[in-house]
């Protein structure tokens, strides 16, 4: 069979397509034969890391930038990433996150119901359920948002809703958990100018680019004292994205999915197994608690699981930790 033109390939457009987990988003829909569209204002995201389909830039607070995007390429489905995701950030700079992540979003969703493209994959966050320790949580659990990242969240997933209900917007939502690792095959990886996030952070100071980790807070109610995440390796999350647009495709919608793993660590355990993965000392210091952080973010994935057929088959931490420290030596971006 003769090998399908790149213009008879399903576009899809993924805002955040230049950033860590979008850019992993961009090579799984290019291996599944559509063709992955970046709209990307490149502020936190990076050129180098689109290497899987087209770069469109822009930013999504600007309508006519996104009108014309969609009218040239005429994607199948919306894949949305773009937004301001630190948790310290957004509890200093409510109004960023506000106007960047829910007014961003509205542009977004109004120009792709205009331009007629009706189905809509949204990045979500465990950030919208907030602290509520000792449970694992599922997605009827009560959306309680600590922080205007998590709230900003939420907001973005009830107009989503609204959306669905007037339009006939069909709409997954992913709610997931902290993410890690880098692509196994070391293309890309996670590179944040300034890097907040644990792992990363961790493999700095085991490599000496930094004196030491500091460990937020030991006097949560956990066994060790420290914070407890649900980890995914960044390519299952990838893998969960293009199942969603399947689903999408397919004629389903309207469905929110927790993408986790059910299994928990805590920062010290994360710190250890970091060490056993590169044979190296962790240094290590002790700080107070970061703001806005909850003490246990654990999810299951059971509907995911059940209804999309998602395993997270790479989410083991001494897999995402390797797979991050590969990417830490060998790769990143030219900053
Ligand atoms: N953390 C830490 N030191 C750091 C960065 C993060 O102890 O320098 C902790 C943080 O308090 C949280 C966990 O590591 O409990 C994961 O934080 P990260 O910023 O990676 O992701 P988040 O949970 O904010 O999405």
């Amino acid at each position: 069979m003769a090998r399908a033109r790149e213009s008879d390939k399903p576009a899809v457009l993924v805002t955040g397509g230049a950033g860590y987990i979008g850019s992993h988003a961009c090579k799984a829909l290019a291996a599944a034969g559509h063709v992955p569209v970046t709209f990307d204002n490149i502020t936190t995201g990076w050129r180098d890391a689109v290497k899987f389909g087209p770069l469109e830039e822009g930013d999504l607070l600007d309508r006519a930038r996104l009108d014309e995007v969609f009218d040239r390429h005429r994607p199948v489905a919306v894949m949305h990433f773009a937004a301001l995701s630190l948790v310290g950030e957004a509890v200093r700079e409510p109004g960023r996150y506000w106007r960047t992540n829910l007014a961003g979003s509205l542009n977004l969703v109004e120009a792709a119901v205009s331009a007629g493209c009706m189905n809509f994959v949204f990045s979500s966050t465990c950030a919208t359920y907030g602290d509520q320790d000792g449970v694992v949580l599922d997605e009827s659990s009560p959306q309680l948002p600590m922080n205007a990242y998590g709230r900003s969240k939420r907001a973005i997933e009830e107009m989503l809703d609204d959306f669905r209900a007037a339009h006939g917007l069909n709409t997954v939502v992913f709610r997931y958990f902290n993410v890690a690792g880098a692509d196994p095959d070391g293309e890309i990886g996670e590179f944040h100018r300034p890097e907040t996030h644990l792992i990363p952070l961790m493999l700095d100071a085991i490599d000496g680019g930094r004196p030491a980790l500091t460990i937020f807070g030991t006097d949560y109610p956990t066994p060790d004292g420290t914070c407890i995440r649900d980890y995914v390796h960044v390519s299952d999350l990838a893998d969960a994205h293009v199942k969603g647009v399947s689903w999408l495709l397919d004629g389903r919608g309207g469905r929110v999915f927790n993408l986790g793993t059910g299994s928990g660590f805590s920062v010290r355990e994360v710190v250890a197994a970091s060490g056993v993965v590169t044979n190296r000392a962790v240094p290590v210091e002790y700080g107070g608690r970061r703001p806005g952080d909850a003490a246990r973010l654990v999810s299951g994935s059971t509907r995911a699981s059940a209804e999309l057929g998602w395993k997270p088959g790479r989410s083991t931490l001494g897999r995402m930790i390797s797979d991050a420290w590969r990417w830490h030596r060998n790769g990143r971006y030219e900053a």
